[in-house]
């Protein structure tokens, strides 16, 4: 029998991230209920004696899914004072969940080809992504493959060509963005983020922080100008990559192209408003972070974003 290999590919960045543990200001361990999957959980079972009996006493299971129930100030009962985690320390990382294991990790899966990226939540990813310089590509042997579809093969091409298109320097990035919506038949004025923000602000909100940033925005004006400055022309085109990379493959489920492009420009155009003209890397750094943990990685809210447009 033929063994199928598994091919994988992650973007250029990708080995540049390791987690700041304790120097984390916006830690992924407050805040979020961790679901746990059922190879992590038969473990935590079957461990005895010592800090698994904490392990055991801090899972919740509600609708047959286990999940560690938040602590104080919504802090997983996990992470110590100092903010490191008590389960690593204690057994090592391989004792994780998948989900603490792989965050701020996601995948793109392909037919015997599997994608790993780096999720913009993460204060250290973001950071990462919004200071890197080389334009944004795939590291993988080949993107090609016998193994995958015919369709998966046309998405991941057409795919490449918007990462040539955004990462086409000789042309502002405003005109790039433009250009792309053009190619995909979306007239880019109607993504016109002063327009969104009573829809983002109906959307399910985890951080106070967020609806501050979004009513203090209804006083900002939308301009293509902060997208071409000197100081965040590259910064705004790692993201405008970062977010075609993660959204664009899930077109594969739907069939539905235009909506993950006009979601990635939406994107990019709404953190281009929020800056309202300042030219501030650190700024749109934090932005680009808490847009993400807000809105992207809630399903129920990018669902409702794709269709809005
Ligand atoms: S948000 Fe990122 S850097 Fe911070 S604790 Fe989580 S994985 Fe580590």
């Amino acid at each position: 029998m033929e063994t199928l290999i598994e091919r994988t590919g992650c973007p250029i960045y990708y080995g540049d991230f390791s987690c700041i543990a304790d120097k984390c200001k916006k830690s992924c361990c407050i805040g979020w209920e961790i679901d746990i999957d059922s190879d992590t959980l038969s473990l935590y079972k079957n461990m005895e004696g010592g800090y698994s009996e904490e392990i055991k006493k801090s899972i919740k299971t509600e609708n047959g899914t286990s999940f560690f129930a938040l602590g104080k100030d919504e802090r997983c009962p996990h992470l110590d004072d100092t903010g490191l985690c008590n389960i690593i320390k204690e057994y090592s990382d391989t004792a994780l969940c998948d989900i603490c294991r792989l965050h701020p990790r996601f995948k793109n899966f392909f037919t015997g080809y599997t994608e790993t990226g780096l999720g913009l939540s993460c204060e250290e990813a973001a950071r990462i992504i919004v200071n890197s310089e080389e334009p944004f590509h795939i590291i993988a042997e080949s993107l090609y493959d016998e193994s995958l579809t015919d369709e998966e093969k046309e998405i991941i091409e057409i795919r490449e060509d918007i990462f040539t298109a955004l990462t086409y320097r000789e042309l502002k990035l405003s005109e790039r963005l433009t250009y792309i919506c053009r190619e995909f038949g979306i007239n880019i004025k109607k993504l016109n983020p002063e327009k969104y923000i009573d829809k983002l602000l109906s959307l399910e909100r985890m951080d106070e922080e967020w609806t501050a940033i979004l009513k203090e925005a209804g006083k900002n004006s939308f301009s293509f100008d902060i997208l071409d400055s000197e100081a965040l022309e590259i910064p705004f085109e790692q993201l405008s990559t970062y977010f075609i990379f993660r959204h664009f493959a899930k077109c594969l489920e739907d069939g539905d192209m235009e909506s993950k492009i006009k979601f990635s420009v939406f994107s990019i155009l709404f953190l281009a408003f929020l800056m309202n003209g300042k030219e501030d890397k650190e700024k749109l750094t934090e932005y680009a972070r808490i847009f993400s943990s807000e809105v992207e990685y809630s399903e129920e809210n990018t669902d409702k974003l794709y269709k809005i447009f």
